[in-house]
């Protein structure tokens, strides 16, 4: 069964055909990396994935069950990774951390958070206000946000725009150990050597289509 089925989906804007009847099945395990130029339709598939918005045409199947009969609370199921960090810079990292922890009803807080800002390497400044963070520390902080309740599908929206080289090799560790503990994985990102390295597989969305979808076997080797 996979995790994701989604039969002729189309989602329109107005006059704007986004997405323009896309057809596919995303197997449990699998890293989609997305590719394709601006206005697409990448993201609208991810929020579609995420169900951050409903589709205007054709039906989407969560583990073989329609997603519209999936109560709220499968959201839990999701980690959503963007360029842009969603933090209260008032709190502390720790603070942000558990408070996005109680949202999901989680046990253990402290312990799940300190095992994450210690993944993220940032176990040092775990008190310290988000304010006082860089930008790079940001996007870690917000890399172990979204995986506090160790969710079983991580969609990411450009998660590499924007980071230094810090934050970027981080977040390529997190991904590779991710996919080793057969999480689903869907990327879309600009950033073509990472996105090709990191797939199992690779789509190319161009004018609200799939133009290409291949297992990354299939793919010709880079030279
Ligand atoms: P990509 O992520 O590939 O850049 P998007 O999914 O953001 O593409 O956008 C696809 C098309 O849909 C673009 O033409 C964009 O302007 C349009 N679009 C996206 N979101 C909206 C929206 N909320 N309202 C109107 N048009 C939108
Ligand atoms: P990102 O670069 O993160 O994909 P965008 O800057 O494309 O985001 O879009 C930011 C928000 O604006 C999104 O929620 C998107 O759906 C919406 N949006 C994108 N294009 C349009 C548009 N032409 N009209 C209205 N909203 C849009």
């Amino acid at each position: 069964e996979p995790i994701f089925r989604l039969d002729n989906v189309k989602k329109r804007y107005g006059h704007t055909e986004a997405l323009k009847g896309v057809t596919f099945e995303l197997a449990e395990g699998d890293f989609m990396s997305v590719f394709g130029p601006n206005g697409a339709g990448k993201s609208t598939l991810l929020k579609i994935l995420s169900t951050l918005t409903k589709p205007s045409e054709g039906d989407i199947f969560f583990k073989g069950t329609p997603i519209k009969k999936m109560k709220d609370d499968f959201r839990k199921h999701f980690g959503v990774i963007s360029h842009q960090p969603f933090l209260y810079e008032n709190l502390s990292a720790l603070e942000n951390l558990v408070f996005y922890g109680r949202l999901y009803g989680l046990k253990d807080l402290n312990a799940r958070a300190d095992f994450l800002l210690k993944r993220v390497e940032l176990l040092g400044r775990k008190h310290d206000r988000v304010r006082t963070f860089s930008r790079g520390m940001l996007q870690r902080l917000s890399i172990a946000r979204a995986l506090m309740h160790d969710p079983d599908i991580i969609l990411l929206d450009e998660p590499y725009t924007g980071l230094d080289q810090h934050a970027s090799l981080v977040l390529t560790g997190i991904l590779k150990e991710q996919f080793s503990l057969k999480k689903t994985i869907v990327m879309v990102t600009h950033n073509l050597p990472r996105g090709y390295e990191l797939a199992s597989r690779i789509v190319v969305v161009k004018g609200g289509k799939f133009t290409l979808d291949q297992k990354k076997e299939d793919v010709p080797e880079k030279e």
